[in-house]
């Protein structure tokens, strides 16, 4: 099987003033094509560091995908760090010379003399266009293996890596096939699902289970391996059936779903409306079932309650209410989720207050309490949740705990 590795160089990678989202985006355009990302290695704009960088990553790979410091200027070196790996020299190309003086005269402009580095290639390794920028790309064959040197700005590179090294990948790849499902669960924890999985989760098992978390969600990541994409399809297509038997209704979704976007879903399917009325989170459960597009076939009202003041004039919670049960209370979520419910004249409703903290906690109610009320005809159901962590992820978790209540309620 082959595998690829990336090399991501630059000074402002290392100094964390850029996020590699080059790495991100390459592991999983490589993956989808059947090239797994065994390493990823980031180097600064160093020469010698950089021919490390790709001997190590060339060591374990097949392919090795290295973006940034194609730049003219002296601080980008990747080009002489190619040539230096591969014991050639650098030699300037007298059609990529006039596409760079191209790029220059187009625009009414003098092309500074630093730019002529940019129509260097190294002996033997051939030149990637790239369309966008001044930048061409670097592709060279050593030892049988592929590597490939693309510009740091993402859009170039995404460009260049679509149109000039895909292609190529495509036919070293044919071989193999990897399909990459994903199911989407809300309501345990990872150590809980972990436990769940039980030896599904086992390294070097194929297909292969990975589990990611985000503000509660857990993504799990179903890889099948196979000689083509009909039998990874079908090898993704039984790891899905068993972790739906396994999770049940843990699960919520697949793919990139939000909890927003199934609730919507199942309510525009029963063509029922929701209301909303929010204390702790602030309008953000409002803001997450809005986010769908269409949500107005089922989204009617939505109030920030946040002072008393509004409780009680806006939803009509009792007053003395807030004064025997404090307004962070099982009581108050339900009036809150009653009274909207009724004023809206919706089928659901959700009440949500608590405590997001970092300030405000007491001892019998603690930073990260939340009460959320789910309401309809039928009946009021509320829990008592509490979450940690900083005032974000308390108020993130809030809301999707309130979406995950609604999405149980109405059942599909
Ligand atoms: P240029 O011709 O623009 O100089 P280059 O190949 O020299 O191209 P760099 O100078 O290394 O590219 O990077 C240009 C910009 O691209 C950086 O300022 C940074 O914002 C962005 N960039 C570089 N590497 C990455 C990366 N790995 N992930 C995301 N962004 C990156
Ligand atoms: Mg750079």
């Amino acid at each position: 099987m082959k595998r690829a590795a990336i090399v991501s160089i630059g000074n402002e990678i290392l100094g964390g003033q850029t996020i590699d989202t080059n790495a991100a985006y390459l592991s999983k355009e490589l993956l989808v094509l059947g090239l797994p990302v065994l390493s990823c290695y980031t180097v600064g704009d160093e020469t010698d560091r950089i021919v490390r960088a790709l001997n190590l990553a060339g060591m374990d790979a097949d392919i090795v995908v290295a973006t940034g410091g194609l730049g003219p200027t002296d601080d980008d070196v990747t080009r002489q760090a190619f040539a230096k790996f591969m014991g050639v020299e650098l030699k300037i190309q007298e059609d990529l010379l006039r596409k760079v003086q191209d790029f220059f005269a187009q625009r009414n402009l003098q092309m500074p003399g630093k730019n002529r580095i940019q129509a260097c290639i190294p002996v033997g390794a051939k030149a990637l266009p790239n369309n966008r920028g001044t930048a061409p790309g670097i592709m060279a064959e050593a030892d049988g293996k592929l590597f490939v040197a693309l510009p740091g700005v993402p859009s170039e590179m995404k460009q260049m890596f679509g149109e000039s090294v895909l292609p190529q990948l495509q036919q070293v790849a044919s071989s193999q096939s990897v399909v990459v499902r994903k199911l989407r669960c809300y309501g345990v924890g990872e150590s809980t699902i972990a436990e769940m999985l039980g030896e599904l989760m086992q390294r070097g098992r194929n297909p292969l289970i990975n589990c990611t978390v985000h503000f509660g969600v857990i993504t799990l990541h179903i890889i099948a391996t196979a000689e083509n994409q009909v039998q990874a399809e079908r090898m993704a297509k039984e790891g899905e059936n068993l972790l739906k038997e396994t999770f049940g209704d843990l699960i919520y979704g697949t793919a990139e779903q939000t909890l927003a976007e199934v609730v919507g879903l199942r309510l525009a399917h029963q063509q029922a409306s929701v209301a909303i009325a929010e204390s702790c989170t602030g309008g953000l459960l409002s803001k997450l079932l809005t986010d769908a597009p269409g949500a107005s076939e089922y989204f009617t009202h939505g109030w920030v309650t946040y002072g008393n003041i509004a409780k009680i004039g806006e939803l009509g919670v009792p007053e003395d209410l807030i004064e025997r049960c404090g307004a962070v209370s099982e009581q108050v979520a339900t009036a809150m989720a009653q009274g909207a419910r009724s004023r809206a004249g919706a089928d659901y409703a959700i009440g949500i207050t608590g405590i997001a903290g970092p300030t405000g906690g007491t001892e019998q109610k603690p930073v990260g309490l939340v009460y959320i009320c789910v309401d309809s005809k039928e009946e009021s159901e509320v829990q008592c949740c509490r979450f940690s962590g900083d005032r974000d992820s308390i108020r993130r978790r809030a809301a999707q705990s309130a979406l995950n209540m609604l999405r149980l309620r109405i059942k599909d």
